[in-house]
C-alpha cells in the first residue's frame, strides 16, 4: 500500500439484497486507481445494524486501505437517552463489522447536545462511551472522531470544543479526522489547521479532503470537487501535505473526475 494512501468515499457498494453493486467498493477503487475506499456498512441515515458483507474476505485480504464511516444519525454525546443508548450500541456493532472487513478505523462525527444543554454533558457522554467500551476490551477498530461543519453545541466543530473533548477521549486513544470542508465552514484557518489540531490532540489520523461550495465560516456542509469550490486547491494540497497521513476524498463526481483528483493529489504530494 502507498505510504500515504488516497482513498475515495464510495458508500455501501451493496444492493438492497446485500449483493455487490457493480463489483462493489474494490471495483470502484480499481476504476479510479484509488489506494483506498471509505464505506458505509448500513444505511447512513438509519439505525440498522450491519450485515456480513459478501466482499469481507476480499476487502480484508487486499492491499486497498479500508475505512468505515459510521451512520450520520449516531450521536453518543446527546443527553437524549433514546438517541444516545442506541447510538452506543450501534457504534460497537459497526466497529465489530468494520474489523470483519479489515478496516483500519471507523469515522464517527463528534455529535452535539441540545441548545438548552451544557456542552460539558456531551463531553462526559463521550467519556462514558469510551469508558464503558473499555470494560469489554475497547472498540474492535480505532474510532476516529471527525470535526463537523455547524450546529449549536457541537462537540467537534470549534478547536476550543475539540480541546474540551480531547481532555476526556485522548486517554482512550481516540483518533482524529480533519475534514477540510467542515473546518472551512467552521471558520478555521486552513493554513494552520493541521498544526492547530495537533497542538490539541497530538494527532491527525485521516484527512477528509473536500472543497466547499460555500464561503468560509458559513457553517454549511456542501462538499465540492477539489478544483471547483471556494477553497483554493493549493490550500487543500497543503493540508494533505502537512497532515502526512491517509486521505479520503468525499467530493462529488464520477469515477473519471475522482481519478483526476487522485492523480492531481498524488503528483502534488510526491
Ligand atoms: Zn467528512
Amino acid at each position: 500500500m502507498a505510504a500515504h494512501p488516497i482513498g475515495v468515499h464510495v458508500g455501501p457498494g451493496l444492493t438492497e439484497d446485500n449483493e455487490l453493486d457493480a463489483g462493489g467498493p474494490l471495483a470502484r477503487a480499481a476504476e479510479m486507481d484509488a489506494d483506498g475506499v471509505q464505506v458505509f456498512l448500513a444505511d447512513p441515515q438509519g439505525w440498522t445494524a450491519p450485515r456480513p458483507r459478501p466482499d469481507a474476505e476480499a476487502l480484508q485480504a487486499g492491499d486497498v486501505m479500508v475505512v468505515v464511516h459510521a451512520p450520520y444519525v449516531l450521536n453518543v454525546a446527546t443527553t437524549n437517552n433514546r438517541i444516545r443508548i442506541p447510538s452506543r450500541k450501534l457504534l460497537d456493532k459497526h466497529a465489530q463489522a468494520a474489523a470483519a472487513i479489515g478496516a483500519r478505523g471507523m469515522v464517527v462525527h463528534g455529535g452535539h447536545v441540545l441548545a438548552k444543554d451544557d456542552p460539558a454533558a456531551g463531553v462526559d457522554n463521550w467519556r462514558k462511551t469510551f469508558a464503558r467500551q473499555a470494560e469489554s476490551g475497547g472498540f474492535a477498530v480505532p474510532l476516529l472522531i471527525e470535526n463537523t461543519a455547524g450546529g449549536g453545541n457541537a462537540m467537534a466543530r470549534d478547536l476550543e470544543a475539540i480541546a474540551r473533548l480531547w481532555e476526556v477521549v485522548g486517554e482512550f486513544g481516540a483518533g482524529f479526522v480533519l475534514d477540510t470542508c467542515h473546518a472551512w465552514a467552521a471558520g478555521w484557518d486552513l493554513g494552520t489547521a493541521v498544526d492547530d489540531v495537533r497542538a490539541i490532540t497530538g494527532r491527525v489520523d485521516l484527512v477528509h479532503l473536500n472543497n466547499s461550495r460555500d464561503p468560509a465560516g458559513s457553517s454549511r456542509d456542501r462538499h465540492a470537487p477539489l478544483g471547483d469550490g471556494e477553497i483554493p486547491t493549493e490550500l487543500l494540497v497543503e493540508v494533505a501535505r502537512a497532515a502526512d497521513c491517509p486521505v479520503v476524498l468525499e467530493t462529488p463526481g464520477d469515477a473519471a473526475s475522482h481519478a483526476a483528483e487522485i492523480e492531481l493529489l498524488r503528483s502534488a504530494l510526491t
